[in-house]
């Protein structure tokens, strides 16, 4: 950030209100593109996975994509969205190498869904951000600059005609932080709906956002610039904070802001101009002749309703009003969706064996575990976790404590070692010979002898030095090697000292 511009967000307590409106484009995660069967998975190698349509060849037809239509459905019900009963797709042109049919397959004035929202939490109050719309529409190519080490740019037409659905925001947020969160909260919605895998950086859920400023009270919109290139949380809030701070300064200082074409530069910590904002004529669009009207009956719509899972937010009230659970446990355990499914699979296994137990203290106990041990060697790419041990064994686990097989601190190093052998919980047990002494007949025997070697120290509990209990208990678990129960040989010392 230049000075000028430090100096001026230092100083001035706005007289301005920012107004920013979101675009995100996000990937289906249907196996093929949405109007042929080429694969649409990420990563393959440079033009493997292309059909005549991909390419733009004469005479090839695109076919819509049943699966990716169930999926953007899903996704706009989730989103509250009213979806149309008649949709349509329409042509968007431009000129490109990364376009070779020389138009985008899009929808424009009849998209498939409109008017949703986001609901965000904001200095702990609740907003509701609003969705203008959210239409279907077709990947480009990618272009890949200095391929090969030259100066050539070559294309990949793999991503050409990859699904997406674009969701557009009213111009609702009011401040960086705002835009920042109706984005975590709009991918949490689609990851939990499995039906995009909410990647910033490999550019699978993009964002552009539209920012203007305007005189606080006035209610005409400013003019608005629309940033591009911030693929990740940070970038997005860093580029709409200097954003706003650029336009204070221009117009503070008599100047207007053009309507344009931004792109954040990180390394230099700014927004840079690109090229002038085009308007929808210079598009010319059209519907696609190619292509009948999308029909969606009401029964469609209905069984997409039916598909949709519990969402993170629904299952973080569930668990702090069924289980028990804090806010920010509830927030860590729904941070993904395989790990929300690990946990509440972990809480139902322990349930069926544990029939005695209240669940919110199983709920606390799973969360504790999952949190303190599991999470630290689980990483998630995409929809999916590599969660190292089942939920089967997981609960076998925690059931060995329960029962006071192991204790609560031996757990730990048999997760470690299910991890590290693959084998159960009960075959580690037995084969480091962990379990715990539990038979009360062997530990009042073990203590009897420690209390026999130290009638000095038996004389002056009796007396009153009640904190010597913590000595006779390492005493015996000493002895016994560290088996011994420890909650067990506390019930012991005090029976058979008398207290
Ligand atoms: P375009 O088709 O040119 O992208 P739209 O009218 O569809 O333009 O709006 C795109 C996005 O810009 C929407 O998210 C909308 O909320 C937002 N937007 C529109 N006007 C403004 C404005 N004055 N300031 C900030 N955001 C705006
Ligand atoms: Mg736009």
């Amino acid at each position: 950030m230049s000075t000028a511009l430090k100096e001026h967000n230092a100083s001035s307590k706005s007289a301005f209100e920012p107004v920013i409106g979101l675009e995100v484009h996000a990937q289906l995660l249907s196996h093929s593109k949405l109007f042929s069967t080429a694969s649409a998975a990420f990563g393959a190698a440079p033009n493997t996975q292309i059909a005549p349509v991909c390419l733009g060849l004469p005479g090839a037809l695109p076919v819509l994509n049943a699966k990716a239509v169930e999926m953007a459905v899903q996704a706009a019900l989730a989103l509250g969205c009213s979806v149309r009963p008649w949709s349509r797709f329409d042509r968007k042109h431009y000129f490109y190498p990364d376009l070779p049919k020389g138009y985008q397959i899009s929808q424009f004035d009849r998209p498939y869904a409109e008017e949703g929202k986001v609901e965000i939490q904001i200095d702990n109050k609740p907003r509701t951000l609003r969705i203008q719309r959210i239409h279907m529409e077709e990947d480009a190519a990618k272009n890949i600059h200095g391929a090969g080490g030259g100066s050539d740019t070559l294309v990949d037409f793999n991503r050409s005609g990859v699904p997406l659905i674009e969701i557009v925001s009213h111009p609702d947020m009011r401040s960086a932080a705002e835009a920042e969160a109706y984005l975590r909260q709009l991918r949490e919605v689609l990851l939990f709906v499995g039906v995009n895998d909410g990647n910033l950086e490999e550019g699978s859920f993009r964002c552009d956002a539209n920012v203007s400023i305007r005189p606080v009270g006035q209610e005409k919109f400013g003019t608005r610039v629309e940033l591009k290139n911030i693929n990740s949380f940070r970038f997005v809030r860093k580029a709409i904070e200097y954003e706003i701070i650029r336009q204070e300064a221009l117009i503070s200082g008599g100047g207007t802001v053009v309507q344009e074409t931004r792109t954040w530069s990180d390394g230099q910590g700014k927004t840079l101009a690109m090229r002038g904002k085009e308007e929808a004529h210079d598009y010319r669009y059209f519907p696609d002749p190619d292509l009948p009207p999308l029909v969606l009956r009401e029964s469609f719509i209905a069984e997409q309703k039916e598909k949709l899972p519990e969402l993170a937010e629904a299952k973080r009230e569930r668990w702090q009003s069924e289980l028990g659970l804090t806010e920010k446990d509830a927030e860590v355990l729904s941070g993904h969706p395989a790990v929300a499914g690990f946990f509440e699979q972990s809480v139902q296994l322990c349930k069926k064996q544990w029939p005695s137990k209240k669940t919110d203290a199983i709920g606390k106990r799973v969360a504790n575990f999952v949190q303190g041990e599991v999470l630290r060697h689980t990483q998630t790419t995409g929809l999916e976790a590599n969660i190292p041990v089942t939920a089967q064994d997981l609960a076998e686990l925690l059931i060995l404590v329960e029962d006071n097989v192991i204790s609560g601190k031996m757990a730990k190093d048999v997760f470690s070692a299910m991890i590290s052998t693959g084998h159960t919980p009960k075959q580690i047990v037995d084969e480091q010979g962990l379990a715990q002494v539990t038979d009360v007949g062997a530990i009042d025997a073990e203590v009897q002898k420690v209390l026999d070697a130290n009638p000095d120290k038996v004389a002056q509990y009796k007396d009153g030095k009640q904190s010597l209990i913590g000595f006779f208990v390492g005493q015996v678990m000493r002895a016994t090697g560290g088996a011994a129960n420890p909650k067990l040989v506390n019930e012991s010392l005090r029976r058979l000292l008398g207290s």
